[in-house]
């Protein structure tokens, strides 16, 4: 097993099945223009392989699959097909939900169980203004239909000054009264936002700023969560919970488990570091050719991660797998 001074090592693996995506969101692409997929991109029966190699060779025991939109990718059925049976102690999907209803059979046939999507508002006007793409009554529907399939659901939300505030009430209590977990995402500094020092901290809320405001409506506790969560969890007695995912005001670095693969075969060790090591033509060589390299690789990912706080980094969410 590879482990590092500080004791981290890989546990769960980030799949981008694909960098095309059917939204824009304005603090993923700065210019709007709805991302296609690489041309190089890895066939889905390289990706699989990509996994059960990374089993080995890491000790990878829980996946999830992301992107760019995982439910636009042609490769989804043939790449849940098989890693399916790789015996993984947990498989979860992250979508923008926009085709959640239509997929429904097929995820539920490949055995997922739960599934993150991301909504940032429940205002059909501020959700055009933000996602920049897709249809909000579409998305509930979705949530709705794979909640009725007993899909566990969280969604996602980056609060954003000046954008989506003054939903954040509306949104926890949506969730709360469906029983889906609310995760609210403290904006990092990806993409253009590592280098537009002023755009990130005109919309940036904080933990803090978050709590006081649901303070003022609800009492609520610090739950429990596992070690190598990234979230803090919050109970609100009788009603439910919700987390969030504060990358700048708890740093979760020093416990960080997490090794990204993107749809062009690059693994990436850490969000905040440019350094990638490129694996793609590992995929296409036998077991015992393939895992050696894989390791070597792998210390390499591995000493990519921060020791205490993330500090940004240049590749955008949906290239990297968000
Ligand atoms: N298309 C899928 C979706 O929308 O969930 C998966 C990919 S998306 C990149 C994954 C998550 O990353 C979304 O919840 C999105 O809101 C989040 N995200 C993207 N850029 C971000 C940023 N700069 N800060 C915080 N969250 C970000």
């Amino acid at each position: 097993m590879i482990v590092d001074r500080q004791g981290r090592r890989f546990r769960n693996l980030r799949i981008s099945l694909t960098s095309a995506c059917n939204y824009a969101c304005t603090y993923c692409v700065p210019n709007g223009k709805r991302l296609v997929a690489a041309q190089d991109e890895l066939s889905a029966e390289a990706m699989a392989r990509g996994v059960a190699y990374l089993i080995e060779a890491a000790g990878i025991e829980r996946l999830r699959i992301t992107g760019g939109e995982p439910l636009v990718s042609p490769k989804l059925e043939a790449f849940m097909t098989a890693v399916g049976q790789m015996g993984l102690a947990d498989i979860s999907l992250t979508t923008n939900g926009q085709l959640l209803a239509k997929k429904l059979p097929l995820l539920v046939d490949a055995g997922i169980r739960r599934i993150n999507v991301s909504l940032d508002t429940l205002d059909a006007s501020a959700f055009r203004c933000i996602a920049r793409g897709g249809d909000l009554a579409t998305v509930l529907d979705g949530m709705d239909q794979a909640a009725a399939a007993g899909i566990k659901i969280k969604v996602n939300m980056v609060p954003l000054r000046g954008q989506n505030l003054d939903q954040v009430m509306p949104l926890l209590d949506y969730c709360l009264e469906r029983g889906y977990e609310l995760r609210f995402i403290e904006l990092m500094r990806m993409g253009h936002l590592a280098s537009d020092s002023n755009a990130f901290l005109q919309q940036f809320v904080s933990l803090q700023q978050l709590l006081s405001l649901i303070g003022e409506r609800y009492e609520y506790l610090q739950a429990d969560a596992p070690v190598d969560a990234t979230a803090v969890r919050y109970q609100i007695p009788g009603l439910g919970h919700f987390g969030v995912i504060a990358n700048e005001s708890v740093p979760f670095c020093r416990t960080c488990s997490r090794l990204r693969l993107s749809s062009t075969g690059w693994l990436h060790g850490c969000l905040s570091s440019s350094n990638r090591h490129y694996v793609g033509d590992l995929l296409d060589k036998p077991r015992h050719q393939a895992l050696p390299a894989l390791q070597r690789l792998l210390v390499k990912a591995l000493g990519d991660k921060q020791e205490v706080a993330f500090s940004g980094g240049v590749t955008i969410m949906k290239i990297i797998g968000g």
